[in-house]
């Protein structure tokens, strides 16, 4: 039996975060995006358990990004975010 695993599913949620922040590559001022990134291990292409999450907080003009813990990500969240497509 041929048992077909990999890792390559990622499932994310965003949020556009309710201040505005300056960015310093870019040097534009807009609201960033909060985002949660959750890797998972598929299993016959299909995910099947989530391995790793990430938490960031980036630029949406040029996609410079920093990366928050848990605590600090359900912070900015709480502390007024909406939900982004
Ligand atoms: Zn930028």
């Amino acid at each position: 039996m041929i048992i077909i695993a990999g890792a390559g599913h990622t499932q994310s949620e965003k949020y556009l975060f309710d201040e505005d922040k300056h960015c310093f590559h870019c040097n534009n001022t807009s609201r960033w995006i909060l985002q949660k990134t959750r890797h998972f291990i598929t299993l016959f292409f299909l995910p099947v358990a989530p391995y790793k999450t990430e938490y960031t907080l980036y630029c949406p003009i040029c996609g410079n990004s920093v990366k928050l813990d848990k605590e600090k990500y359900d912070q900015m969240k709480r502390a007024g975010s909406q939900a982004f497509k």
